[in-house]
């Protein structure tokens, strides 16, 4: 065994191990199958917009006429299979990105309607949901509106339709990760079925998608499949691993050019912005990035099988279908959510002899413990897990640049339980 030679995994682990990859043979292939698709529609993009090694130079001061910039964002929107879009390091994260795009187009008195429950932590607060005198969109008057899950966690299609049929929705807003909550990710398959119930009640209504963690798992994007508009961060899947910083939109050329008149000024929009020497990353990690969610998809399925095998409840299961690199983990304990971090940050690349503990985390309840041993700081591509000290203990991992390594990391924290039992 490889391992052997470097690590200390037991034997009973080991053997377990290759029982597990063998069981998954067929549906790596599954997975292979999607990265090479994706990989050829990146690729295609890249020799149709006619990418030259000019164009990765960057530009300086205002960016006027950044022939590299502008094909970029060609390259991104053909591969997110839609008009336009805007691919820049000067988004300072996802959650900038989708506040950009929220500012840009909805107006004061406009109503949004969320079609997948209550949204992501950080963007309840650029809603302004429970707020007031705060900058948000409930500042200027947009109004938010909310349709609860069902039960099982999915969306509610009738409430939806009979909601977008009483009132007049200037948006529709889906997240297709499952983000920290326990409610299923949607696949495509679940984003076309809402675009079709919007549009089927309410053609009028823009549908815009959260599209983080979301992002070459499966054949075809939000776009594809009718969203008006997508948007995500450049240290997820789209990033490939390489990107440092940033984020995209794309949708129809109508909606990006408002979006990039919020990103810089009304009437400028995408003309300007440097992009110093950035250019080069961001077009060689989206060229590595359907490879790199290959990874970390067949690292999240391996887990998941490994885990269940050990006794432990995993969501979602290892044949299950994907829309996202997403993998949760109920460890049951404290002992087994801390052991868990440990073990996994022992294998990183980057600060593995960092012992990560809880801590109170400003704006959570309760403590959070997370392993990160990431070139970028925050980066969700990269092998990480995290979670707060709470019943059930669950830790939610994500990402893994290549699969031997994330491998060598998931059984370091499998090892880790092991020993303290
Ligand atoms: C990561 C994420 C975001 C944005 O988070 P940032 O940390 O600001 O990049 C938004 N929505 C979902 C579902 C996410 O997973």
């Amino acid at each position: 065994m490889n391992i052997k030679n470097f690590f200390n995994i037991d034997d009973e682990l080991l053997a377990l191990d290759k029982e597990i990859l063998e069981s998954l043979k067929q549906r790596f292939l599954e997975i292979e199958d999607i990265t090479e698709y994706n990989q050829l529609k990146v690729l295609n993009a890249f020799i149709k917009n006619g990418v030259s090694e000019a164009n990765m130079s960057g530009s300086t001061g205002y960016g006027y006429d950044d022939r590299g910039r502008e094909i970029l964002e060609r390259v991104m929107a053909d591969c997110m299979g839609a008009e336009d879009s805007i691919m820049r390091h000067n988004f300072v994260s996802g959650t900038h990105t989708l506040t950009v795009a929220l500012f840009g187009i909805l107006r004061p008195n406009d109503k949004v309607l969320v079609l997948t429950g209550r949204p992501y932590d950080t963007i309840t607060g650029v809603f302004g949901i429970d707020s007031k005198n705060d900058g948000s969109l409930s500042d200027f008057g947009v109004e938010y509106n909310e349709v609860a899950l069902l039960p099982d966690g999915t969306p509610d299609i009738e409430e939806i339709k009979s909601r977008l049929s009483k009132d007049n929705y200037k948006m529709a807003y889906i997240q297709r990760s499952r983000g920290y909550s326990t409610r299923p990710t949607l696949v495509i398959e679940d984003i076309k079925k809402l675009c079709d119930a919007v549009k089927e009640v309410s053609p009028s209504t823009i549908i815009m998608v959260d599209n983080c963690y979301g992002e070459f798992v499966e054949k075809l994007e939000p776009c594809d499949v009718g969203a008006d508009l997508c948007a995500g961060s450049l240290i997820k899947n789209p990033g490939g691993g390489i990107a440092r910083t940033g984020g995209y939109i794309a949708g129809r050329r109508d909606l990006v050019e408002k979006c990039a008149d919020r990103l810089t000024c009304p009437g400028v929009g995408k003309e300007v912005g440097a992009t110093l020497g950035m250019s080069r990353e961001l077009y060689l990690g989206l060229f590595q990035a359907p490879h790199v969610v290959g990874e970390a998809v067949k690292t999240a399925v391996y887990t998941s099988a490994l885990f269940g095998e050990m006794g432990y409840e995993v969501s979602p299961k290892p044949f299950e279908k994907r829309g996202d690199i997403v993998q949760c983990v109920t460890l049951g304990s404290a002992e087994g959510l801390v052991a868990f971090c440990q073990g996994m940050q022992s294998g990183a690349p980057v600060d593995a002899f960092v012992v990560p503990e809880p801590w109170d985390m400003p704006g959570y309840t309760d403590p959070v413990i997370m392993a990160a041993g990431a070139f970028t700081l925050g980066a969700s591509i990269e092998l990480s897990a995290d979670g707060p000290l709470r019943e059930p203990y669950a830790a939610w991992m994500q990402g893994g640049l290549n699969f031997h390594s994330a491998k060598a990391g998931v059984l370091l924290a499998a090892q880790k339980i092991r020993n303290g039992r």
